[in-house]
């Protein structure tokens, strides 16, 4: 079966919840203990049934799991790890979820107590929304789950947690955790800062009015706004723990804006035309890959035309 006996997730928002209920859907855990450090979170994930069983003690729930999930914030996962150390099953598996790998590599593997296999993994897949109420089963139906296992773990365990992966739906690659950090450097790292950085640009401008920046968002900058509207601890920790991959690329990414900003000051169209015309193609190869609809405008509702004059009387 791919699957667990028992499978203790800690942190239910948005990335955990979702792993119990596509677990569930899926069949592939026998009993999912929820665990998360506030009681309010439990007790919805009472009301949401998507457990067999909830706690807020993390040493008492992580006990006879055959594999844990840790599904926090980046930065939170060192201290946990300490924590649940000492309560794990002999043989267990651990994972996680965390954006970042080599500061989880680096800030949990100390923790975990010989016998326990350790293999992280990053699902690159989510929405700008948190929390127990915002996940769903589908949220890893062909997204890519990314598995960066230290160097000796072994094999049995890094197959395990791959049919587990694709038994949610989601493709499985394995990379080290520092090729992994500078790939999502470039494709989700990076866009997340522009995109916080132009809203808050936007915010601060006292020439257009907020309401202005609102009313005719839609001519780009709304499809900023989804990304920039993600939890602020989660990217904070994002930041603070890929720092170097990050700055690496952002000095590739300066580089390009000074090029692209000289063509405009000397009216260079074809240069201009020939970036743009690149930057279309990347567009249709992630649609053909499957990782985004083709439809118009991310497949956003148009109102109906207002009836004519005369059927409006
Ligand atoms: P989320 O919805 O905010 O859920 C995080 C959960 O962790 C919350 O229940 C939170 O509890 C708990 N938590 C926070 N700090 C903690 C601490 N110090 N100790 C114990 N529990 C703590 O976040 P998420 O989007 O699921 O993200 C979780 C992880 O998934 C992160 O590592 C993130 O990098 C990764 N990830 C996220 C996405 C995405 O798009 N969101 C995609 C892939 C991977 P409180 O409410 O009490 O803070």
């Amino acid at each position: 079966m791919p699957g667990f006996d028992r499978l203790a997730i800690i942190g239910m928002g948005l990335i955990g919840s979702s792993i119990a209920r596509a677990a569930r859907k899926a069949g592939c855990a026998g009993t999912i203990v929820a665990i998360d450090r506030d009681r309010g979170v439990i007790e919805r994930v009472v009301e949401l049934g998507i457990a067999d069983t909830a706690t807020t003690d993390a040493a008492q729930g992580v006990r006879d799991a055959d594999c844990v999930i840790l599904c926090v914030p980046v930065m939170a996962n060192a201290a946990l790890a300490a924590l649940i150390g000492p309560h794990l099953a002999a043989g267990a598996l651990v994972s996680d979820v965390g954006s970042v790998k080599g500061a989880v590599v680096r800030d949990v593997a100390p923790h975990l107590p010989e016998g326990v296999h350790f293999v992280p993994a990053h699902p690159v897949a989510g929405t700008e929304h948190s929390g127990p109420d915002a996940g769903f089963a589908e949220l890893f139906v062909r997204r890519w789950s990314i598995l960066t296992p230290p160097e000796g773990t072994d094999p049995a365990a890094i197959a395990r947690i791959r049919r587990f992966w694709e038994a949610l739906g989601a493709n499985v690659e394995i990379m080290t955790p520092d090729h992994h950090d500078l790939v999502l450097a470039i494709t989700s790292h990076v866009p997340h800062l522009i995109a916080y950085n132009i809203v808050g640009t936007a915010a601060d401008m006292e020439r257009v009015t907020q309401s202005e920046v609102i009313k005719f968002s839609a001519g780009g900058f709304r499809d900023f706004t989804r990304i920039a509207a993600s939890d602020p601890t989660m990217w904070r920790d994002v930041f603070l723990t890929n720092r170097e991959a990050v700055l690496e690329m952002l000095g590739r990414f300066n580089e390009d804006l000074l090029a692209l900003q000289r063509m405009i000051r000397w009216g260079d169209g074809d240069g201009l035309h020939a970036l743009f015309t690149r930057t279309r193609a990347i567009r249709r190869g992630i649609i053909a890959s499957g990782q985004e609809t083709a439809a118009p405008d991310f497949g956003r509702p148009h109102g109906a035309l207002p009836p004519p004059p005369d059927e409006a009387q």
